[in-house]
């Protein structure tokens, strides 16, 4: 027999369950999910960055939106998710250059104060720099458990090992099975992730060409101590970039290679060259890695995310194609979501219609 529910959410990652926590107070929602734990794919493999300078002009107004409701979300549970970590550019005075006309927030700053913010920098490695202080760090896996205990204290379900293997329209919406589960649905979300196109193709829905591309970090030690309120440091040149964590370093190579929908994982070659990459622009000295992992941040050809109803299947919602922005827009993208699957929010909304599918 089926389940019946208003909202079945495909994806148990960051998007899914803020989703899901967003709208379990209004409406009858489950969740499926592939895996055997929730947010097992890119939703744990981030830099847990949010940048209010970071993306186009809908994904700045989403961050802040976050920002503000991710502030009262700590005050109520009494725990610190975000934490200020300014980020600079460092390189090249053409690299630096480039990255100061392509934003408000960055300003350019001397040779001196870049050292002096950040002693560790070998002087001969920066032509230039340019810093960004409204940047933040954010404990993503803390945001991530309190959407998921918000849904279930909403009422929502969650199924774990519930991988869609069918998904059929039918008059009323949507029958669909999902590992031993079979749920009759109102509306369907596709929050799948590197997944979504694949998705579609399930339901028998047209594709979006969400692309899934991969990236690479890893937590390294280093033979000098790391100043834990240091600064994340990025190459203008989009080389890598590193920060503490804790007592240690998080570095990326900031790769963007196009990848299938699969449990990625790191090339040791790439992390290598990532490690030498990065000791020649500080003195901290990186010894070895303590682990590396490579997800996939999933996204259509003009990177923004789509989040709507599909043009052509009824009840078939896309939340998905966040990109890099998936942690720092998570609230008011669920928000925006949910807005716009209850009818508060029209599809004119100003912040809905660049991202909507039918752009
Ligand atoms: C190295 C790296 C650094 C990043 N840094 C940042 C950052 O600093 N700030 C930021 O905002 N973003 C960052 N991102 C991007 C961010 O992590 C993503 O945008 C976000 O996690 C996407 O969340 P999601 O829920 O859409 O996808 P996912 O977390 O991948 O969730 C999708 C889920 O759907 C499930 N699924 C797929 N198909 C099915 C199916 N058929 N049935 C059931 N379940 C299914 C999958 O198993 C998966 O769990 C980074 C990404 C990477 C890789």
């Amino acid at each position: 027999m089926a389940q019946t529910c208003d909202v079945l959410i495909v994806g148990g990652g960051i998007a899914g369950l803020s989703l899901a926590a967003r709208l379990g107070p209004e409406m009858q929602v489950a969740l499926v999910e592939a895996e055997s734990s929730l947010a097992y794919h890119t939703s744990s493999r981030s830099a847990r960055q949010m940048q209010p300078s970071h993306g186009p002009a809908p994904i700045r107004t989403l961050t802040e939106r976050s920002i503000s409701a991710v502030e009262d979300i700590s005050d109520r549970i009494g725990r610190r998710i975000l934490s200020p970590r300014p980020l600079m550019f460092i390189g090249t005075e053409d690299d630096v250059a480039l990255k100061l006309s392509a934003s408000e927030v960055l300003q350019p700053i001397s040779i001196e104060e870049a050292l002096q913010r950040s002693p560790d920098l070998r002087p001969e490695a920066l032509q230039a720099a340019a810093l960004d202080d409204s940047s933040l760090q954010v404990e993503a896996d803390v945001l991530v458990d309190y959407y998921r205990d918000q849904a279930l204290a909403a009422g929502a379900q969650i199924h774990c090992d519930a991988p869609v293997h069918t998904a059929q329209q039918v008059s009323a919406g949507w029958i669909v099975g999902a590992g031993e589960e079979a749920f009759h649905a109102g509306t369907v979300v596709n929050a799948a992730g590197a997944w979504a196109d694949p998705l579609a193709v399930i339901s028998g829905v047209r594709i979006l060409g969400l692309e899934p591309f991969r990236r690479t970090a890893a937590v390294v030690n280093t033979s000098e101590p790391v100043a834990e309120d240091g600064h994340m440091i990025l190459g203008a040149d989009g080389s890598f970039y590193y920060r503490p964590d804790g007592t240690q370093l998080l570095i990326s190579p900031c790769e963007t290679v196009a990848s299938q929908a699969e449990d990625a994982r790191p090339i040791a070659a790439d992390v290598d060259r990532l490690m030498e990459r990065i000791n020649s622009v500080t003195t901290l000295g990186i010894t070895g890695v303590d682990r590396a992992w490579t997800g996939l941040r999933t996204e259509p050809a003009d990177g923004l995310p789509m989040v709507g109803y599909d043009e052509e299947a009824p009840h078939f919602f896309w939340l998905a194609g966040q990109g890099g922005y998936g942690i720092q827009t998570s609230w008011a993208m669920a928000d925006l979501a949910a807005g716009l699957i209850t009818g508060s929010i029209s599809d004119d909304d100003p912040v809905a219609r660049p991202l909507s599918p039918l752009r």
